[in-house]
C-alpha cells in the first residue's frame, strides 16, 4: 500500500539550503519524494548539496542563486519557479544569519542586516511565492525561527527581535491563510551543530579567552538534555509539518531545544 504520509509529487522550496539546517531539511523532504528547488548565494555549495540529494534519494533537484535580502533576486527566483513547474506546495524559509554584540555597541547597520536577513526575508520570499501555492491540497509554509524567537537572550538583541518577529508573522499569517488550506508554522531550534554555531563558539572564545570546550559547555549549560541539537532533528520536525498528517497544525512555533524552552 502507498504510504500516504509521503511527499511524492509535491514541489518544495528551501532557502539557505547550501549547508547546515537547510541542507538537512532538503534531504528530509527529498527522501520523502518531494521535488526540490534549493536556493542560496553560494552556488558551489548548493551544487554539492544537490549532488548528494540526487545520489541519496534520486531526487529531482533544481538549484537557484537567490539572496533573500534582495527583492529583485527573490522575484527572479519566483519567476523561474513560475516558468518551470508553475507552482509550489511547500516553502521553507530557512536562510538566516546571527550577529552578536552588547546592545550599547550594536551598530544600526548590524541591526538592519539582522532584521533584513532573518525577518524581512521571510515576508519578501513568502509574498513572492504565495501566488504559486495553488494546489487544491493546499500548501505548507515553515519558517525556521529559533529559541531566540521565544525567549530573550543576552548579546543578540537584533537576532532575537528578528526571530520574535518571525514567530509573530507565522502566527498572524496562519490565521489569514487558514481558509485556503495553507498552514504556516515555525520551528525554533536551540543551539544546533552547524557553521553558524561554530562561528558563535569562535566569537565566544575570541572575546572571553575560554577554550572551545568551555565555550560549548557554557552554551549548553541551560539545555536539559545536555547537548546541542542535530540538524537532522530540526529537519524531521519540518518534514512532519510539511506532510499530509499535519494539515490540522497551523500557527505553532515548535521548540526543538532539548527542554531549554517549553
Ligand atoms: P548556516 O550558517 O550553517 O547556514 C545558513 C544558510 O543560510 C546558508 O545556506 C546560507 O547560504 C543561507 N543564507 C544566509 N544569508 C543568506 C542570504 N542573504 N540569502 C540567501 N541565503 C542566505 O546556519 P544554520 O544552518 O545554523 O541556520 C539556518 C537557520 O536556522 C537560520 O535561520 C538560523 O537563524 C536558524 N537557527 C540556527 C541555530 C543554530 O544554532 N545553528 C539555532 C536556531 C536557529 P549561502 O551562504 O549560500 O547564501
Amino acid at each position: 500500500m502507498a504510504d500516504s504520509s509521503r511527499l511524492d509529487g509535491r514541489i518544495a522550496l528551501v532557502t539557505g539550503a547550501s549547508r547546515g539546517i537547510g541542507a538537512a531539511i532538503a534531504r528530509a523532504l527529498a527522501a520523502d519524494g518531494a521535488a526540490l528547488w534549493i536556493a542560496g548565494r553560494d552556488m558551489a555549495a548548493l551544487a554539492d548539496t544537490a549532488a548528494s540529494l540526487r545520489q541519496q534519494a534520486e531526487a529531482s533537484v533544481e538549484t537557484w542563486r537567490c539572496d533573500v535580502t534582495d527583492a529583485q533576486s527573490v522575484a527572479a527566483f519566483a519567476q523561474a519557479v513560475s516558468d518551470g513547474p508553475g507552482r509550489t506546495d511547500i516553502l521553507v524559509n530557512n536562510a538566516g544569519a546571527a550577529a552578536s554584540a552588547p546592545f550599547a555597541r550594536m551598530e544600526e547597520h548590524v541591526w538592519r542586516h539582522m532584521l533584513d536577513t532573518n525577518l524581512t526575508s521571510v515576508f519578501r520570499v513568502t509574498r513572492a511565492f504565495l501566488p504559486l501555492m495553488t494546489a487544491p491540497e493546499g500548501g505548507r509554509i515553515v519558517n525556521v525561527a529559533s529559541t531566540a524567537g521565544l525567549i530573550g537572550m543576552a548579546y543578540v538583541t537584533a537576532y532575537c527581535a528578528a526571530k520574535h518577529g518571525v514567530v509573530g508573522l507565522t502566527r498572524a499569517l496562519a490565521k489569514e491563510l487558514a481558509g485556503k488550506r495553507i498552514t504556516v508554522n515555525a520551528v525554533c531550534p536551540g543551539y544546533t551543530e552547524t557553521e553558524l554555531l561554530a562561528k558563535a563558539v569562535a566569537e565566544i572564545t575570541g572575546k572571553t579567552g575560554l577554550g572551545e570546550d568551555e565555550a560549548r559547555a557554557a552554551l549548553i549549560h541551560d539545555v536539559p538534555i545536555g547537548r546541542m541539537i542535530r540538524p537532522e532533528e530540526v529537519a524531521a520536525a519540518v518534514r512532519w509539518l510539511c506532510g499530509p498528517d499535519a494539515g490540522g497544525v497551523t500557527g505553532t512555533a515548535v521548540p526543538i531545544a532539548g527542554g531549554a524552552v517549553g
